[in-house]
């Protein structure tokens, strides 16, 4: 009898949204990280849940419909994580004619006809505040609803479902060897000390490792394709309205300038193929200056490559450029006397829940399991409906008075429902312990400590929230010495 029905390597999205389906359908799931939660290509994504216009520009109408009912299931389960925006399109003389653009999102709304979110319109941003940080000749822009995410946080709250419903999580696990007999046996490096496990099945959900993984840890053949990254740029705000700005650049990619973190704007994606090691991926110079020149061709306040104040980037392993993203890839290998092998990689934040769902479900002739249930149970945290988002915000702080609006604003929008277990009864800031930053509490660290697996002072300040955007280098030391001796 092995140890786990199910073995994962890989705790970014794919490889936790897989141990959150399993472990809810019944299978006794590990899942083994080398790093942190959310370390690889999870945390550096556009942190769009949508339909994706690019995608409705190759017609992929089916594709698109299903996206944006995945949108609707992530408003319902992770209300918190998943805020509902206005994405606004200026209309620019030179590229996409406004009768095409403006037919598109009618389209996009008919494929999301069972949606709640408001239909696209047309705004003169003459005399609207979205033209406010407009360059002047833009006079009419396309408005549509769409929404943005935390990526990383839904990895880690993912990672809490599954493991409040069995599954085993393991950071700093690397795997290292697996032999595939009638059940897999592996062997990681689990923080120094050497695990041995056995598995009635194997997930590589290793991103931009999945090659390597296949080749040297499971000796299994590599799949085809290669390794691409993407990359982000993050400036201070740029404009003041609750939207997400869609660009269209020169040489027709749309790329987006989103509201990050209440102060700053994420602009991206410029996108290449890569090369090394996954662990270190940064961005050239010529893409920072690519992305800069696009805001500058739409905002007032212009953007220099000295402006940008941190760059994100991530790799993940595709099979091809031209349909890289969206659905990403999965392969089964169910050999007879060989326990089978799932390999999933790539595709965006928006279709992972389903992607997983599928994913788990290959394995419904191996075992008996119960039926598809992710699309209903909300995340942790996420049990009220995305409209009352700032009914929670209010009530967090009538319960926590000494909660300013942006602070209270945060912490619902990372903790949702489960704010009650970070804070507890405290009656005023002091008793949260020392404060890192003008934010971060010691009873936050504790909680990310206790119940999320954060163990090093990135996995809190850029992993499970940003606020190593705004914390001080003499109080990133005192959280590192602060982590090194709190017990969670
Ligand atoms: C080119 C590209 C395009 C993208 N396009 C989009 C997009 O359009 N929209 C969108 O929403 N998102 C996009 N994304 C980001 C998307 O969020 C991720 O691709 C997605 O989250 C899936 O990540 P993953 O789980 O496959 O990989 P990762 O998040 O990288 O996770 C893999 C994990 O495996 C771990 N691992 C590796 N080897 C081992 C080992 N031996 N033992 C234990 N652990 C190991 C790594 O540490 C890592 O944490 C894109 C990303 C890339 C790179």
């Amino acid at each position: 009898m092995a140890d786990y029905d199910l073995a994962i390597i890989g705790g970014g999205l794919n490889g936790v949204s897989v141990a959150r389906d399993a472990a809810g359908r019944g299978l006794r799931v590990i899942l083994l990280e080398q790093g942190d939660l959310g370390g690889g290509a999870s945390s550096a994504s556009p942190r769009l849940i949508h339909g994706d216009l690019a995608v409705l520009e190759r017609r992929a109408f089916l594709r698109v419909r299903a996206a944006l009912a995945e949108r609707d299931i992530w408003l319902r389960i992770a209300p918190h994580l998943v805020r509902p925006m206005r994405f606004v399109i200026p209309v620019h003389s030179d590229e996409r004619p406004p009768w095409l653009l403006r037919s598109g999102l009618l389209l996009y709304d008919r494929l999301a006809s069972r949606t709640r979110l408001p239909p696209s319109a047309t705004v003169d941003v003459t005399h609207h505040p979205i033209g406010n940080a407009l360059k002047r000749p833009f006079g009419t822009a396309f408005e549509y609803s769409d929404c943005v995410a935390d990526d990383s946080r839904l990895v880690t709250l993912n990672a809490v479902d599954a493991a409040e419903r069995g599954a085993v999580i393991r950071t700093g696990a690397r795997c290292v060897r697996a032999d595939r007999l009638e059940i897999w046996r592996l062997v990681a490096i689990d923080r120094g000390h050497r695990l041995v496990i056995t598995a009635r099945a194997l997930a590589n959900a290793s991103g931009a490792w999945t090659a390597s993984v296949a080749e040297t840890v499971l000796r299994t053949p590599q799949p085809e394709g290669g390794t691409t990254q993407i990359s982000q740029i993050i400036v201070r705000r740029l404009f003041d309205t609750d939207n997400v700005y869609v660009i269209q650049n020169i040489d027709r990619r749309l790329i987006f300038a989103s509201p990050y973190e209440r102060d700053f704007t994420l602009i991206g994606t410029v996108g290449h193929a890569f090369k090394g090691d996954p662990a270190v991926v940064s961005m050239a110079a010529a893409d920072v200056a690519y992305l800069c020149d696009a805001a500058n061709r739409y905002f007032r306040e212009r953007v220099e490559p000295s402006d940008v104040i941190r760059t994100v980037s991530g790799a993940n392993t595709v099979l091809d450029g031209a349909s890289a993203g969206r659905d990403g890839s999965m392969a089964f290998d169910a050999r007879r006397g060989k326990a089978p092998l799932l390999t999933i990689f790539g595709g965006d934040v928006t279709t992972s829940r389903l992607r997983a769902e599928r994913a788990v479900s290959r394995l419904t002739s191996f075992y008996p399991m119960s039926p598809r249930w992710t699309a209903k149970a909300p995340l942790p945290g996420g049990d009220f409906a995305w409209e009352k988002f700032d009914e929670e915000v209010d009530g967090a702080r009538e319960r926590w008075p000494f909660l300013t609006e942006p602070q209270a604003q945060r912490l619902v929008a990372g903790y949702g429902s489960r704010l009650q277990d970070v804070l507890g009864d405290a009656k005023d800031r002091a008793e949260l312990g020392p404060a890192f930053g003008p934010e971060l509490t010691g009873a936050e660290v504790r909680y990310l400590m206790a119940k999320e697996w954060a163990r090093f002072p990135d996995d809190v300040l850029w992993r499970r929230s940003k606020l190593g955007l705004t914390m001080p280098a003499r109080d990133r030391e005192a959280l590192a010495a602060f982590m090194a001796t709190a017990s969670p």
